[in-house]
């Protein structure tokens, strides 16, 4: 007994010692670079890390013994209103991007001037030291998918020309100001863009679309049935060009589908074959030029299957959210690259959707959405769990914030 006493004591002592150091290595803030296509919620700033938290902007110190605080100085704020400091008008994680001091964010929620009943979607300023926020910028038109990258707004709107057909364009604006240019317009029709990130100083994206003309009121439209096809490319801004398949399989079957980078700063890409998803191929690309991209293996494929990739940009894992609409169960499966299971953890309900982002080497992000019963208010609360304690599965999901 005295002996079992005495190893809870040494072990009380080597935890509160492990404890102490870790809060040190805490104030250690490491950058964030895996911006997922459709949101990218949590970016590293310079003394902590910053979340979009159902449209509330947050920040965290990086300690796991403190929690995340709305970005916002407002004496006596409640932070549920558009006055607040933090707070913009989305209620979906979306894409958060920090640069020199400043986050930005697009409200996904356009606005309608209720004169003229045009539509746009303001671009905020959000100061990372939370003293205000502005609107920089509007797109008129539809806006679907945008990116930030080397402080230029790179974004996707979709318009329905004098034919009734609905086309695609991609265009930029630099952050300081200036005017939209377009960069790319496509040639399908319905088209869209699943995929659009800076990488390697290129701005990668895809489409996919049909070359025909389609009236959309026929009843007897199979949609699906269509002639679909893919393409993706590479805006270059140093050269103001657009490459058409900038990567390519040995498998001329095989198109570049979905991108994202990691906290290494490498590229993990899919090769897909739009009519076999079974022989769709992961790959990784080193940061460094010249350097040759390694095959990762076959993309998962199935129920639950990571055709979204959520989480494949990661050295060693890849996090899959799953559901199973039959059991009514959901969660967070996480396998390495040779489709091991290393980590499984349940959601406690059903209406529970979570989004989870490889963030830094240390940290795995999480953003859980959940409809409150008789309120109209989505609640979005930010997770994290501890990267280097997946493997022995001794990792715990820790809350930071709610919206
Ligand atoms: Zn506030």
């Amino acid at each position: 007994m005295k002996k079992c006493l005495l190893l809870f004591t040494c072990m009380i002592i080597l935890c509160l010692y492990g404890c102490g150091s870790k809060k040190e290595s805490a104030s250690k803030v490491e950058p964030i670079d895996c911006e997922y296509a459709y949101m990218n919620y949590a970016v590293s700033g310079d003394d902590g890390y910053y979340f979009l938290c159902g449209g509330l902007v947050a920040f965290w110190d990086g300690d796991l013994e403190h929690q995340a605080v709305p970005l916002c100085n407002r004496p006596g704020c409640k932070h549920r209103t558009d006055e607040c400091e933090g707070r913009i008008s989305t209620s979906h994680p979306g894409k958060l991007f920090y640069s020199d001091g400043y986050l930005y964010a697009f409200s996904q929620w356009w606005k309608e001037d209720p004169v003229t009943k045009e539509v746009s979607y303001p671009l905020w300023r959000i100061a990372a030291d939370g003293s205000g926020k502005e609107k920089i910028f509007y797109v008129e038109g539809d806006l679907k998918m945008y990116t930030i990258y080397e402080d230029v707004v790179y974004y996707q709107i979709e318009e329905i020309d004098e034919k009734e057909r609905r086309i695609c364009s991609v265009w930029s604006v630099p952050l300081k100001g200036g005017e939209a240019k377009m960069i790319w317009k496509s040639g399908l029709q319905y088209g869209n863009i699943a995929v659009l990130q800076g990488f390697g100083g290129k701005i990668y994206f895809d489409e996919e679309g049909v070359d025909m003309s389609i009236d959309m009121n026929d009843p007897e439209l199979d949609f699906d049935g269509l002639d679909w096809e893919h393409y993706a490319y590479a805006y270059d801004p140093q050269k103001d060009e657009v490459i058409k398949d900038p990567l390519k399989g040995e498998d001329d079957s095989l198109r570049f589908a979905s991108i994202r980078s990691n906290f290494e700063g490498n590229l993990i890409y899919v090769l897909c074959n739009f009519q076999d998803r079974n022989k769709n191929e992961l790959w990784y690309k080193p940061k460094d030029e010249g350097e040759e991209p390694v095959y990762l293996g076959k993309q998962m494929t199935g129920k639950g299957a990571d055709r979204n990739m959520i989480g494949v940009a990661d050295p060693e894992y890849r996090y899959m959210e799953w559901r199973d609409r039959e059991t009514e169960t959901c969660g967070l499966k996480i396998y390495d690259h040779e489709n091991n299971l290393v980590y499984e953890m349940q959601e406690e309900s059903f209406d529970n959707w979570t989004y989870w982002i490889p963030g830094t080497e240390k940290y795995v992000f999480g953003c859980r959405e959940r409809q409150l019963e008789d309120e109209a208010w989505i609640e979005t609360t930010i997770l994290v769990l501890e990267r280097d304690k997946l493997a022995d599965s001794t990792a715990r999901i820790i809350p930071l914030i709610s919206n």
